[in-house]
């Protein structure tokens, strides 16, 4: 008897391990989510089972999968495309257009970035990489101080350059929505490192530069 149910009883568990096994370290659990849309469906008094919701959960776990998949995504990937030009100019590239998620209230709030470097040796990265480092940020619960940061903190980690300015203006949908403070719904971060920061004439300079560009 113990030797005939034992098999049965293992591969139930490894079908079990299987399951979990198919999640990946790194990758997002649909089921999960599905199950959680489910309960807050539940919570706030909806029918999760008539018509328009039956395949709400799925949706949104979909969904979700997009919105954060840069939480398991390294901008390094990205920035260490680098090359090299001759020219140590200030390299700017504005309205890089973003979604995000603020993480106090999973709600989303869009806007754009503008980036400028001062490269060193002359190492540089195409522009796509540029939006695609802002991408891997956006794409994570985020607050845009954080996301602000960790865009100039990565160029700063991979190029390695003179200088670094990020400026990011966005709408927060949990402003708006909630109808808290909607004249300030659009707000404005930037950060500054080498000497962007530590020299005073260029710092006016480029944050004029960036700064007009938002207008
Ligand atoms: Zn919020």
């Amino acid at each position: 008897m113990i030797a005939t149910e034992y098999p049965s009883i293992r591969s139930r568990e490894s079908n079990s391990e299987a399951t979990h096994a198919g999640l990946r370290a790194g990758e997002i659990d649909l089921e999960r989510i599905e199950n959680a849309v489910r309960d807050i469906l539940l919570a706030i008094g909806e029918d999760p089972d008539r018509d328009g919701l039956l395949d709400t959960p799925r949706r949104v776990a979909k969904a979700y999968r997009e919105l954060f998949r840069g939480l398991h995504e390294s901008p390094g990937v990205h920035l260490s495309r680098v090359f090299e030009q001759t020219h140590d100019d200030v390299i700017i590239v504005r309205d890089i257009e973003f979604f995000s998620v603020c993480e106090h209230h999973l709600l989303p709030f869009t806007g754009k970035a503008h980036i400028a470097y001062l490269p060193s040796d002359g190492k540089v990265v195409g522009l796509s990489k540029l939006a695609r480092t802002v991408e891997v940020f956006a794409r994570r619960p985020q607050v845009q101080e954080r996301l602000t940061d960790q865009i100039a903190d990565a160029l700063v980690e991979h190029l390695d350059p003179r200088g670094v300015a990020v400026m990011v203006q966005a709408e927060h949908m949990c402003m708006k929505m909630r109808g808290v403070n909607k004249s300030g719904s659009s707000m404005v971060t930037s950060t500054l490192r080498g000497v962007f920061r530590s020299n005073a004439a260029l710092r006016g300079e480029i944050l004029a530069l960036m700064t007009g560009a938002g207008r």
